[in-house]
């Protein structure tokens, strides 16, 4: 599925790829809207309506992808909230070993996240990866997300690499059609970004299920 003599340089999205989505949809879909309906005194259904549809109007943008946005827009402290669920941030198996591969590798590795910086630093407080980077990319401090072509051209200017010669693991078919537009030549998707979900099967990209199935090891 990898040729891994045919490639230099690894991106690796943070949530849903190397971290369990569970944590984030979790949150998002069933925490958020409890907290809201309390506050608001609504029924948790109409809560969850409404912040869904607030939701959908800014998905893919940096402002939806910022913490900050929506503890404004929601007048609710969003990062302290997420540090309640902290506990349920957890790698997705094999993440660590291959990580640790790839470091061995001598591959450049980077990690690049729409995560707001935020988020990042809550998430590495309770699983931390850092030292397996060789840069950590925070799509809001280049001012696009993934999804741009704008934040492909800044990343190169950043960190640079080779788009032919280069791996990208994320989960967001948006963000791998965006790097494909801008050449990076190798991308897979995860089939089960979050744990508790259903396998996804109508993917455009070829997909792993565990990392356990692309270890760079094998082909040293
Ligand atoms: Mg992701």
């Amino acid at each position: 599925m990898i040729d891994w003599h045919s490639i230099d340089t690894v991106l690796l999205d943070m949530d849903g790829t190397l971290l369990d989505l569970y944590f984030d949809n979790y949150f998002w879909t069933e925490h958020l809207p409890r907290i809201y309906a309390d506050k608001h005194q609504i029924s948790e259904a109409s809560s969850t309506e409404q912040l869904m549809r607030r939701f959908k109007e800014d998905q893919g943008t940096l402002a939806w992808y910022s913490i900050d946005h929506w503890s404004e827009q929601l007048n609710l402290d969003i990062p302290a909230l997420k540090r309640e669920l902290q506990h349920m941030i957890t790698l997705r198996p094999h993440a660590l070993e291959f990580l640790r591969q790839l470091h061995d590798s001598d591959r450049d590795v980077v990690m690049v996240t729409n995560a707001h910086r935020k988020t990042l630093d809550i998430k590495m407080d309770n699983v931390d990866i850092t030292q397996w980077f060789d840069r950590i990319v925070v799509s809001h401090e280049l001012n696009a997300p993934k999804e741009e072509q704008a934040f492909w051209h800044k990343l190169q200017q950043l960190h640079p690499f080779d788009p032919a010669r280069t791996l990208l693991i994320d989960d967001t078919e948006s963000v791998l059609h965006s790097a494909r537009e801008y050449g990076v030549a190798h991308l897979l998707t995860m089939l089960q970004p979050d744990s508790q979900r259903q396998l996804r099967i109508d993917t455009d990209f070829p997909g792993i299920h565990h990392f356990d199935e692309i270890m760079p090891e094998s082909v040293l």
